[in-house]
């Protein structure tokens, strides 16, 4: 579904919008015109991602066009698909210097695979495919898709290694959250060895700081405008001692 000029949703889920396999985040394409990028290819449960490229193709999209592959964390519900895509698009893959080693390695571990397992989030019989790394990001790098700028922000607290981008350049600015924040300042909290309290509000209150238009989250419903207000109801709770609500 293309969302503006700059930006389609290709998928999503029972979290999401129930376009492509169940457990899949929200898949985004950013269209700069020249250049297409992929942020955060799904779980790739089965043939979960050809449903997303057949998305891709149903907006008038060619998936040959696509060039970089931006993956936010290395949850499973975001980076499944990863390795599946990398060959089938031939792609460059951008993660956070902290979760790519992970990625490339497949440490099911790190990525909380096994306690999701157990809590019948994911699978019993789900395995994440190790997914090359070509290019680790740091706070403050610029990832360009054609005239568009990505600026990375580290945004540790739902995850380690959890990366944001605010995307400049086109017709708005735009939070390209991921599970950093959702509609009405809610977060994901998970009991798991990562999720930690105090590293979520310094990143919350590090994001109030920037302006942009549109909240771009990986689970649940876009705010094309007004999207600030969600990142303040967030900071707002933290500031306050205690914890935005949880999605979950
Ligand atoms: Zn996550």
């Amino acid at each position: 579904m293309k969302l503006t000029s700059d930006l389609h949703v290709v998928g999503g889920g029972y979290f999401g919008f129930g376009i492509s396999g169940r457990l899949d985040c929200n898949v985004y394409i950013i269209n700069s015109g020249s250049e297409l990028a992929l942020i955060d290819p799904g779980m790739g449960i089965g043939r979960d991602f050809d449903t997303i490229l057949d998305n891709i193709r149903d907006d008038g999209l060619d998936p040959g066009r696509i060039r970089k592959m931006i993956l936010t964390h290395y949850h499973c519900d975001h980076i499944g698909a990863a390795a599946e895509a990398q060959k089938r698009l031939d792609v460059e893959v951008y993660a956070s210097a902290l979760a790519a080693p992970v990625i490339r390695v497949a440490d099911e571990k790190a990525v909380a695979l096994d306690v999701a397992k157990a809590a019948n989030f994911y699978p019993e019989d789900f395995f994440l495919p190790a997914c090359p790394v070509d290019v680790e990001l740091d706070e403050g790098d610029i990832v360009k898709v054609g005239n568009l700028e990505l600026e990375t922000y580290d945004t540790p607290g739902h995850c380690d290694g959890h990366l944001s981008f605010v995307m400049r350049g086109g017709d708005r600015t735009y939070l390209l959250g991921s599970d950093l924040v959702f509609w009405g300042g809610k977060v994901v909290w998970q009991n798991i060895h990562d999720c930690r309290i105090d590293a979520y509000a310094q990143s919350m209150f590090k994001m109030e700081r920037v302006e942009f238009d549109a909240l771009i989250p990986g689970h649940l419903q876009i705010s094309l405008t007004g999207g600030k207000a969600h990142v303040d109801a967030a900071a707002a709770a933290f500031r306050q001692l205690g914890i935005p609500p949880n999605l979950l």
